[in-house]
């Protein structure tokens, strides 16, 4: 069974639906054309979706914007990105985002919840999946994750 892309990113924005509206932060979706259906383990996809969306809502102020893109590389390769206006991570703690349990100043975080997981299993699932994720911030700007995830030829579809 392949998952339908569209409706695989609206259903992330939907299960954030009610932070987004107390918080007032919008998530715009763009599919571009070219791969509309892919095979993948859906619930781990899930999961490195909703980390994604989990941090940059936590991380912007309210009234921010999270753009989300999906667009083939090619016809093999589809690429996915979540994209916020947030307070973005200091270039010292780039390197270091990806580990388990690391999270940018104690303080900033503390009451942010969350344990420093979350983007180093997004790293391993992805990486699971024959896919690469890497992040870029500029500190005070935004922070944009953007992964890759293998298409087969048979399973992909023109829009
Ligand atoms: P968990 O995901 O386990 O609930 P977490 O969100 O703190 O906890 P990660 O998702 O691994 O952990 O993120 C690690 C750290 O990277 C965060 O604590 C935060 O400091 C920083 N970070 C991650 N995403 C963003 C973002 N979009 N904007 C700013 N900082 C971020
Ligand atoms: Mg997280």
């Amino acid at each position: 069974e392949s998952t339908v892309v569209s409706e695989m990113l609206e259903e992330v924005a939907d299960r954030f639906s009610f932070q987004l509206q107390q918080r007032r932060i919008r998530i715009v979706i763009r599919i571009e054309q070219g791969i509309s259906r892919i095979m993948l383990d859906r619930d781990k996809i899930d999961q490195v979706l909703d980390n994604l969306v989990s941090n940059a809502i936590k991380y912007t102020a309210d009234e921010g914007t999270i753009h989300i893109l999906a667009r083939p590389v090619d016809k093999d390769l589809l690429q996915i990105s979540v994209q916020d206006t947030g307070i973005g991570i200091p270039k010292k703690d780039l390197e270091r985002i990806f580990e388990r349990f690391y999270r940018v100043d104690k303080a900033r975080s503390r009451n942010m919840g969350g344990t420093g997981l979350g983007l180093s299993i997004a790293r391993e699932i992805i990486k699971a999946h024959g896919g690469a994720i890497s992040l870029e911030s500029e500190f005070g700007q935004g922070t944009k994750v953007v992964f890759t995830l293998p298409v087969q030829a048979e399973e992909s579809e023109a829009i």
